[in-house]
């Protein structure tokens, strides 16, 4: 297409529309997918230190490992640093996981992983606010009744000494002045369109292409269709500036008319976000509160049994 021309710009908006579209229900269905079998406690993803990895007897306890495990958590309990963990099991020669030696990123992730309780981790959508919350929390999936749901696997770590360990992890993170919900930036991309638009000639995905123009010494950035042996035709190239620019204006023009719509009502929402963030914020709370309280055994000082916590619990979620 030609985006110097009118009718092909407004054609390359509709097209991105409907590419957007289809995307889009892809990532829905194979989420779709990824949550009914993480409901059955079927693992999915690369199996966990602690358990086979491979072959027939996949997802089996391996002793040795499951041992390390419960040290990693007691040691972390006793007051060690992930980091002082990681030391010592390279000095002590003790082989991890797929690396060559351990790193306290390695130990912060396996402190975090609710599989190590037998419950189900699940980090994608179809969630409710929990990954606000960077601990292990935040990736366990619960029922409609607020049960965590449970993994077909055997556990290493019992759910208490799993949810002490996450209420450590919040304590050292907030004493070290890292704030909740405060992640790292999220990545730049340079070439936002790559693998949204196809080329026309056979249908593979176009990818971003920069080279500096010979005459000038200017960098020009392309999306182009790959080279035969990266499964493209080679036969389109299209100006990335050009292009960002029209689905840009597309975008803005979209959202331009929400926001008309929208402008009617949007002082009545205003107060309505206001009150239902403070709303959110007094759940977390109580919920917080309260799973401490389970974890740490002083759940019938407030007079509840497990089932009162349980429904209270659905409840907050
Ligand atoms: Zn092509």
């Amino acid at each position: 297409m030609n985006l110097i021309n009118d009718s092909d710009r407004h054609m390359a908006r509709m097209m991105c529309v409907m590419a957007l579209k289809s995307s889009e229900d892809t990532a829905r269905r194979v989420a779709r997918q990824h949550l009914s079998a993480a409901q059955n406690g079927i693992a999915q993803g690369r199996i966990a230190y602690g358990w086979v990895r491979k072959g027939e007897h996949k997802g089996q306890l391996v002793p040795d490992e499951a041992d390390l495990v419960v040290r990693i958590y007691q040691d972390f309990m006793s007051g060690e640093s992930a980091y002082a963990i990681a030391k010592r099991f390279n000095v002590e020669g003790i082989k991890p996981p797929e690396a060559r030696t351990w790193s306290s990123n390695m130990i912060n992730k396996m402190l975090r992983n609710p599989r190590y309780a037998g419950m189900v981790a699940y980090g994608g959508r179809h969630r409710v606010g929990g990954t606000r919350v960077d601990d292990g929390w935040s990736l366990v999936l619960f029922d409609d009744d607020g049960r965590p749901y449970l993994g077909s696997w055997e556990p290493i770590i019992t759910p208490k000494l799993w949810s002490q360990v996450q209420f450590e992890l919040q304590r050292r993170r907030q004493e070290a002045g890292i704030h909740l919900g405060k992640a790292r930036p999220a990545p730049v991309r340079k070439y936002f369109l790559s693998g949204i638009l196809r080329c026309s000639k056979c249908d593979r995905g176009l990818v971003g292409h920069a080279y500096k123009q010979r005459k000038t010494g200017k960098v020009v950035r392309d999306y182009i269709c790959p080279p035969t042996v990266q499964g493209g035709c080679g036969g389109t190239a299209i100006a990335a500036s050009t292009t960002d620019a029209a689905i840009e204006e597309a975008i803005s023009a979209f959202l331009r008319k929400q926001l008309r719509t929208a402008a009617d009502n949007q002082e009545s929402a205003a107060d309505a976000i206001t009150a239902l963030q403070a709303r959110v914020d007094q759940d977390l709370a109580r919920k917080s509160d309260l799973i401490q309280r389970w974890s740490s055994g002083t759940l019938h000082e407030t007079g509840l049994s497990e089932e009162d916590y349980f429904a209270m619990l659905s409840g907050l979620n």
